[in-house]
């Protein structure tokens, strides 16, 4: 069982919550979650922290061509004169995350579940993209 908003929620009812929610986002959102996102470099590594001479860290910004998230990764020099990674996080577009999921879950059956059902209502008419 799951705890959100003071309501008890079994796996089953937060397992058809989340296929509720899959259905009212868009295509592009659905897709990065089912192949995940399809990075371009946006800002290429650079120093973000320090000078030529003493670089504290690096930075580079990745963009998803679909859904538009952004990947923030930041590096170090290691003493090898390789990167090493220190950190990395991500800014979502408004409405890219779901609220009571845990972070890191990938529910893909659903997910896949819910493409294969645009498919078929694409295929058949039903519906337009969204
Ligand atoms: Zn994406």
């Amino acid at each position: 069982m799951s705890k959100q908003t003071g309501v008890i929620e079994t796996e089953v009812q937060a397992r058809e919550r989340l296929a509720m929610v899959l259905q009212d986002l868009p295509d592009r959102f659905v897709m990065c979650r089912d192949m995940r996102h399809a990075w371009v470099v946006e800002k290429d590594f650079h120093v973000s922290l320090g000078h030529a001479r003493a670089i504290q860290e690096i930075t580079r910004v990745l963009v998803c061509m679909r859904c538009t998230t952004q990947r923030v990764e930041a590096y170090v020099p290691s003493l090898n004169w390789g990167l090493e990674k220190v950190y990395m996080h991500y800014v979502y577009p408004i409405g890219y995350m779901i609220h009571g999921v845990p972070w890191g879950s990938r529910p893909s059956y659903l997910v896949q579940a819910e493409q294969y059902r645009r498919t078929m209502l694409k295929v058949t008419g039903l519906q337009t993209q969204k």
